[in-house]
């Protein structure tokens, strides 16, 4: 009982404190960051099991939990403009892992979406765009994978887009939907030329 005698006050004063405020949050972030992942990303108690369970942490700065502290604060630049955004693989083991049931996966893809927005996107995600517009494929087949795919008996291409490219022009469709591809080549335009 003493150890808690005169806690709440304390609590109170201390999240009064100017310093525990940041100029930079932005609840409208919060907001949007929970409506496009769909996941209760402010649920998020800082446990780390998601950055544990995460391969790309050993091996980059990348660390999950600090995206989901910054959906927590609101902290839009900080998130957006943050190379390490782009460094998740979509692995989902943080997903399956996290002992809230929060998908931390999904709030880095809205946190994407929401970079892509503002033109905040690496090269190499846009040429993946266009790749899959020409192709089907974000990595489209090449001739060492055709030479290994007959020596294990397989056919030269896969029952993909490679083998039916007739279905490319519904790929197509959708992207242009979404002016993904549009928006793809002017980006890339501005900055290669
Ligand atoms: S595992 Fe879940 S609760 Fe723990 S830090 Fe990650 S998102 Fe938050
Ligand atoms: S989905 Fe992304 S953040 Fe989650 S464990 Fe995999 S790489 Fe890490």
């Amino acid at each position: 009982m003493a150890r808690t005698k005169g806690y709440p006050e304390a609590l109170e004063k201390k999240l009064h404190d100017q310093r525990y405020y940041s100029e930079d949050s932005n609840p409208e972030f919060t907001k949007k960051v929970k409506a496009i992942s769909r996941t209760i990303a402010h649920m998020c108690y800082q446990c780390g099991t998601c950055t544990g369970s995460c391969p790309s942490a050993p091996r980059s700065t990348y660390r999950i939990r600090k995206f989901m502290r910054r959906a927590v604060l609101g902290l839009e630049n900080e998130s957006l403009t943050d190379p390490d955004l782009w460094l998740c693989t979509t692995c989902y083991s943080c997903t399956d892992r996290c002992p809230r049931d929060i998908a931390p996966t999904d709030v880095i893809m809205a946190m994407r979406n929401l970079a892509f927005k503002r033109d905040i996107i690496p090269v190499n995600f846009l040429k993946t765009v266009q790749a899959i517009y020409s192709s089907g494929h974000g990595v489209p087949n090449n001739d060492v994978n055709r030479a290994a795919r007959e020596r294990l008996g397989l056919t030269r291409d896969p029952p993909t887009t490679h083998m039916y490219p007739e279905y490319i022009k519904g790929i197509q469709k959708i992207l242009d939907h979404y002016k993904l591809k549009a928006n793809a080549d002017r980006i890339v335009k501005e900055r290669e030329g």
